[in-house]
């Protein structure tokens, strides 16, 4: 079976993220989980506080290589010879901006194919930013992120 790479911020991992990554654990060999640095992008989470939050959530899983990358996903890609990215869709609102990027991505390597998995309905509206929002205000958190990932984002917001 081929490997694959899932990337994304993780900032942090949500139950959404986690339900993908195992899903997408069985499709393959090897699944990457890459957590990206852009330099554009706000981060609450530091690269090794979400490397660390993934290798924990992710422990039951055999065949993932947790990773991060400071530039181009693609670079990772083409580094790893991976041609096979998988993105997560939630609502439609996702489509536009992940349509984009796969079309991105294929300019940049045309051996990359983008694979979707559909988030389980229940995740449908589950996002990190969301949880952030919700644990920023002490929120119950439950049906968000685990118990360890909820006490870190009570305590980053402190
Ligand atoms: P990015 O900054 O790359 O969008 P995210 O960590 O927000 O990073 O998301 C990584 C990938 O996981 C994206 O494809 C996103 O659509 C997907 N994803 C995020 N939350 C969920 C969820 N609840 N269900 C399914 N996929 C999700």
């Amino acid at each position: 079976m081929e490997k694959m790479i899932y990337p994304g911020s993780f900032d942090p991992i949500t139950f959404g993220h986690l339900d993908i990554i195992e899903r997408a654990a069985k499709l393959c060999s090897i699944l990457h989980v890459v957590v990206g640095n852009n330099p554009n992008k706000k981060y609450t989470f530091s690269v090794e506080e979400r490397i660390e939050m993934l290798k924990e959530s992710t422990a039951h899983i055999e065949n993932l290589v947790i990773s991060h990358v400071d530039g181009l996903i693609i670079d990772y890609c083409v580094d790893y010879d991976i041609a096979i990215m998988i993105r997560g869709l939630r609502a439609l609102s996702d489509f536009d901006y992940e349509f984009q990027l796969s079309t991105t991505n294929r300019f940049l390597y045309d051996k990359i194919e983008t694979v979707f998995l559909m988030s389980k309905p229940t995740h449908t509206f589950l996002s990190s930013s969301q949880a952030k929002e919700i644990g920023q205000f002490g929120g119950d958190l439950s049906q968000f992120v685990s118990d360890s990932i909820a006490q870190a984002i009570y305590k980053k917001f402190k």
